[in-house]
């Protein structure tokens, strides 16, 4: 077989009939004149509310927004601790720390790599207000139990949903099944603009109504302010692209969700860990396909010769990072965290791949000859 370039990732720039309409929607908002906020906005917010089956979508400017808009609406702030899986993207912690409370952050399940009902009980203190569940890589976390242990311990819960645009729990898309569920439209997303934004869904309009004071100046109407708020809006631009792609989305993760069963049956045999099998009601739509590997490090080079984009998702933990060095958890304090970052490796995933890609990756993955010596993390 010959060789075939395979990114990691895809943008739209590679699909000359979505870029035609995409061009269309910008040039209809930049003649209406209308940037901030407006019909644009508000048809998105009407089409992504009825996608997420839910009742109120707002659109704000970044997932990291959409999160920390969210635990300011629930009034979680100084003084408050929020439970935060450690393996997650920091924005999760960050929005914590925007909203002024105290991320906790917790390990994972080894084998999904998600927050579980039992690491979330055995977090709680006098302190929580608030779990934040990650539906991370596109997987679904195991909403039943989170939702019975938070409801039980009268804690809030804020589903970060920022890559998992469209996977469903039981049959229910997530986002709609906590509190209020949180969206970020970066452009590699799942569901990506051309440009940062993102998106709050809540079945709770009372909920949904501060959410809306907040991203933009605590107003309504105009110039008349009720609390202090921000300039967190979506532009009009971009969700007039997200309206087409919205669109799309169904299609586009099915064309994931293939992608990633093909790549599962050919690494077959491979030295890497696949991704856990995904439970019937369960769903994963693979924003990112994540390996283990003992050798991770020689992985990403030997793809990388072979002109195979490959990335880490994440390399250090949130409670290792500079960042949140002041929280004080030393290496080996969150063993199934700290093992995976020394091991997870994401491999090319996204609609479109072609057969001649899948089998390339399955390829190379299966002629990689791990090291003996592993560097595994502390
Ligand atoms: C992308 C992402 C965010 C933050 O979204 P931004 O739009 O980049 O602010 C938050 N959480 C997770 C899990 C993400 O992947």
């Amino acid at each position: 077989m010959n060789p075939v370039e395979v990114p990691l990732a895809r943008m739209d720039n590679v699909d000359p009939a979505l870029m035609d309409e995409l061009l269309a929607a910008v040039e209809r908002v930049a003649r209406s004149a209308s940037f901030v906020l407006g019909s644009e906005v508000e048809e998105f917010e009407a089409e992504f509310a009825a996608y997420c089956e839910t009742r109120e979508a707002i659109g704000v400017a970044s997932g990291t927004d959409a999160l920390a808009l969210s635990l300011q609406a629930l009034g979680v702030g100084p003084g408050d601790e929020v439970i935060v899986p450690a393996n997650t993207f920091i924005a999760t912690a960050e929005a914590v720390s925007i909203a002024g409370a105290t991320p906790r952050l917790v390990d994972v399940d080894p084998d999904t790599h998600l927050l579980t009902a039992p690491i979330v009980e055995r977090a709680i203190g006098p302190k929580t207000a608030c779990v934040i569940p990650v539906h991370l890589y596109g997987r679904t976390v195991e909403m039943d139990s989170l939702l019975a242990v938070a409801r039980r311990a009268g804690l809030a819960v804020v589903e970060d949903a920022c890559q998992a645009h469209g996977a469903r729990f039981d049959g229910r898309r997530v986002g709609s099944l906590g509190d209020l569920g949180c969206f970020s439209f970066y452009p590699a997303k799942n569901l990506g603009a051309w440009g940062d934004g993102g998106a709050v869904v809540t079945a709770d309009p009372e909920l949904a109504g501060r959410v809306r004071l907040l991203r933009s100046h605590g107003e309504s109407p105009r110039y008349h302010h009720h609390v202090p708020g921000f300039t967190s809006r979506l532009d009009a631009i971009h969700a007039a692209v997200l309206r087409v792609k919205l669109r799309r989305l169904d299609e586009w993760n099915e064309a994931r969700r293939r992608a990633a069963v093909a790549l599962t049956q050919s690494l077959e045999g491979a030295p890497v860990r696949t991704p856990a099998p995904v439970p019937e009601g369960r769903d994963h739509v693979y924003h990112q396909y994540v390996v283990e590997s003992t050798d991770r490090d020689g992985l990403r080079k030997h793809l990388g010769e072979r002109a195979i984009g490959s990335g880490i998702h994440y390399p250090v933990p949130i409670h290792r990072s500079a960042a949140y060095a002041s929280l004080g958890l030393a290496p080996g304090s969150l063993l199934a965290v700290e093992r995976l970052a020394g091991r997870i490796c994401s491999l090319p995933i996204f609609p479109g791949m072609t057969d001649d890609q899948i089998a390339w990756v399955a390829t190379a993955v299966a002629e990689f000859a791990p090291a003996t010596v592993t560097r595994e993390a502390a």
